[in-house]
C-alpha cells in the first residue's frame, strides 16, 4: 500500500478510535487490519490512549495540554530510542530493517502528527455538537417541567373531591359557536377554565366574572389567541363555596368601567346544576 494511499487508513484509525466511523469504513479499516498492519494497530492503540486521556476533559471543548505533553513526550522517546538504537560503525549493520526503519520511523511520525490534528479537530467538531444538543435539551427540560407543572395544576383542580364541572354556552346576544368548559373546586376556588371559538374583536375585551347569586365579581379579561382560544387557570377564588355561575361579557377595550359588566354577557354556565 502506498503511503498517500495509507493515510486514508491512519485517518480510519483515528476514526474508529473516536467511534466516528460509518459501517462501510468500519469494514474497509476491518478489511485492512485483517491483512495485518503493524503501523494501524499501532495508531489505534496510540488513539485509544489519547481518547481515555480526552475524554477526561469533557466537557472542555480542547484536549487537556498534559494531553498533548504526553504526547510529545512520548515522540521524543521513540526518536530517542531510534537513536541509541542506532547501530554502532564498528557493528555489522543489519541488512534491511537497518536502513528502512529511520525513514519508517518518519514517515510514522509524520502521520501521527497529522492524527494528532485530525483527531483534535474531530474532538473539538464532537465537543461542539454535544455542547449544542446540551443547550437545546436544558431549553427542552425547562419548557417541558413548565408544561407539566401547568398539567399538575389543572389536574389537581380536577381531581379535587369536590370538582364540579362548568359548562358555559352563548347566549342569544352571542355568536352561537361560542363555548366555554372547566372545572371549579368549590373546597380551594381554584378554578381551570378553556373557551374556544371565540372571535376577537379588535377594540372590545372579553371579561370573565364569578356571579354569588346576582353579585358579580371580575375574574380578569380573557386573553384570546389567534385561533379564538382562551385559557384561564384561577386560584382561590373568593366565596367558592357559594359561587353559583361564571359569566363572559363583553366589554371596551380594557375592562368593565364599573363593578359589573356593561356589556352584553355572551356565555353563561351555572356552576354544579
Ligand atoms: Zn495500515
Amino acid at each position: 500500500v502506498a503511503v498517500s494511499e495509507h493515510d486514508a487508513y491512519l485517518e480510519l484509525c483515528a476514526g474508529q478510535a473516536l467511534d466516528a466511523l460509518s459501517a462501510e469504513d468500519r469494514a474497509r479499516l476491518e478489511a485492512h487490519l485483517e491483512q495485518g498492519c503493524s503501523e494501524c494497530e499501532a495508531a489505534l492503540a496510540a488513539y485509544a490512549d489519547a481518547k481515555v486521556g480526552m475524554a477526561a476533559t469533557a466537557p472542555a471543548a480542547a484536549p487537556r495540554a498534559k494531553v498533548k505533553e504526553d504526547l510529545l513526550a512520548r515522540v521524543a522517546r521513540e526518536t530517542q530510542h531510534i537513536e541509541t538504537n542506532r547501530p554502532m560503525p564498528e557493528m555489522p549493520r543489519r541488512p534491511d530493517p537497518g536502513t528502512r526503519a529511520p525513514w519508517g520511523l518518519v514517515w510514522g511520525l509524520a502521520a501521527f502528527a497529522l492524527l494528532f490534528l485530525v483527531l483534535n479537530v474531530w474532538n473539538w467538531q464532537r465537543a461542539s455538537l454535544l455542547l449544542r444538543e446540551r443547550n437545546f435539551a436544558r431549553t427542552e427540560v425547562v419548557r417541558i417541567t413548565r408544561e407539566l407543572e401547568d398539567a399538575k395544576r389543572v389536574l389537581a383542580v380536577v381531581n379535587a373531591p369536590e370538582a364540579q364541572l362548568a359548562v358555559l354556552l352563548p347566549t342569544q346576544e352571542a355568536n352561537q359557536s361560542f363555548r366555554g368548559a372547566g372545572y371549579f373546586d368549590p373546597a380551594t376556588g381554584n378554578t381551570f377554565l378553556v373557551f374556544r371559538h371565540l372571535d376577537r374583536p379588535p377594540t372590545r375585551d372579553y371579561q370573565l366574572w364569578a356571579l354569588h347569586g346576582d353579585k358579580p365579581t371580575s375574574l380578569g379579561l380573557l386573553t384570546v389567541d389567534a385561533n379564538g382560544r382562551a385559557t384561564v387557570e384561577l386560584r382561590g377564588i373568593v366565596n367558592p363555596a357559594h359561587l353559583s355561575a361564571f359569566a363572559v361579557s363583553m366589554e371596551p377595550s380594557g375592562g368593565s368601567p364599573r363593578p359589573g359588566p356593561t356589556g352584553p354577557v355572551v356565555l353563561v354556565g351555572t356552576i354544579g346544576g
